[in-house]
């Protein structure tokens, strides 16, 4: 056998690996906020990882230090292997808010990103973009301004650009917060669509849980402040999911499984509240 009968590695497709990352936040004349403390998780190569967690628990934080803006304090972050030193190429971040540029056409912010790293041609990138469209039924599109969108179309505009890239890994921070529920649900399925056809590492960050089970392999159920991964749980839902899989016995035991860890969290939190101690801030801890 040509690789001695090694497991060959796909290394156009990332392992994310964080070891023990701890991130306090200084701002003076406050108290000190750790919003990570000392977590760790994996998100395997070509997974579709699901991080659920509550509001302010230090998923975004998380997110940031996984793309390479922030940085921790102490831990380690390996893309593949390779200490995670700032941005780069290999990982891409879409956010909630978006991040089209206003003064150019949806073909113009797909392609911008490959013209400015030069690592493709303008034809290639613009080849590649438009099959990527034409899959989020944006090919009609292609030459609106983003004002002329609608919030899902701008949505998938922005996956299409973060796609063109060829990141290693994708990491989403609550990408679909704010949409109505009907485009959420769509949404959803084309990320599924672009997951199922790129086979692309990703992390997708969200506070629902529903969201979480419809599209992860893994979820990952974060802790309150300090942030850390207290729970793995597998979704061995099977692929292709449509809404059929929300009405499965296996669907409600995974979400029992999921909701249990994060409702302790909750519960954390009230019985904090009811001695009253951490009424002034959330942070100060
Ligand atoms: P989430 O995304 O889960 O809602 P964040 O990661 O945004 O949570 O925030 C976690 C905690 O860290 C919050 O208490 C927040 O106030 C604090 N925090 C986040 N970013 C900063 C910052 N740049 N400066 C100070 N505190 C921050
Ligand atoms: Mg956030």
């Amino acid at each position: 056998m040509a690789n001695n009968g090694k497991k060959q590695i796909d290394n156009t497709k990332g392992e994310l690996v964080m070891e023990n990352v701890t991130r306090v936040f200084r701002i003076p004349g406050a108290p000190a906020c750790t919003a990570l403390r000392e977590c760790s998780l994996t998100v395997p190569r070509g997974s579709l990882t699901v991080l659920v967690g509550p509001s302010g628990c230090g998923k975004s934080t998380l997110a940031n230090i996984a793309a390479g803006y922030d940085h921790p304090d102490s831990g380690k972050v390996l893309i593949n292997g390779r200490p995670v030193t700032g941005s780069g190429r290999d990982r891409i971040m879409v956010f909630q808010e978006t991040a089209l540029w206003p003064w150019m056409t949806v073909m113009k912010n797909a392609v911008f990103g490959p013209a400015m790293a030069g690592h493709i041609s303008k034809a290639e990138a613009e080849k590649k973009a438009m099959a990527l469209l034409k899959k989020v039924g944006l090919e009609e599109f292609k030459d609106k301004y983003p004002a002329q969108l609608s919030g899902g179309m701008q949505r998938r505009a922005e996956l299409c650009r973060a796609l063109v890239m060829d990141p290693k890994v994708m990491i989403l921070d609550e990408p679909f917060r704010g949409l109505d529920v009907m485009t959420r649900e769509l949404m959803q399925e084309y990320l599924l669509t672009l997951y199922r056809d790129t086979g692309l590492t990703m992390l997708f960050i969200t506070s629902e849980i529903e969201e979480a089970l419809f599209l992860a392999d893994r979820i990952l159920v974060m802790t309150n402040l300090p942030g850390t991964v207290k729970t793995e749980v597998d979704v061995d839902l099977p692929r292709p999911r449509d809404f059929h899989v929300l009405s499965t016995e296996r669907y409600r035991q995974i979400k029992a499984q999921v909701m249990d860890s994060l409702y302790e969290e909750g519960a954390k939190i009230f019985a904090k509240l009811d001695r009253a101690e951490d009424l002034l801030g959330t942070c100060a801890n």
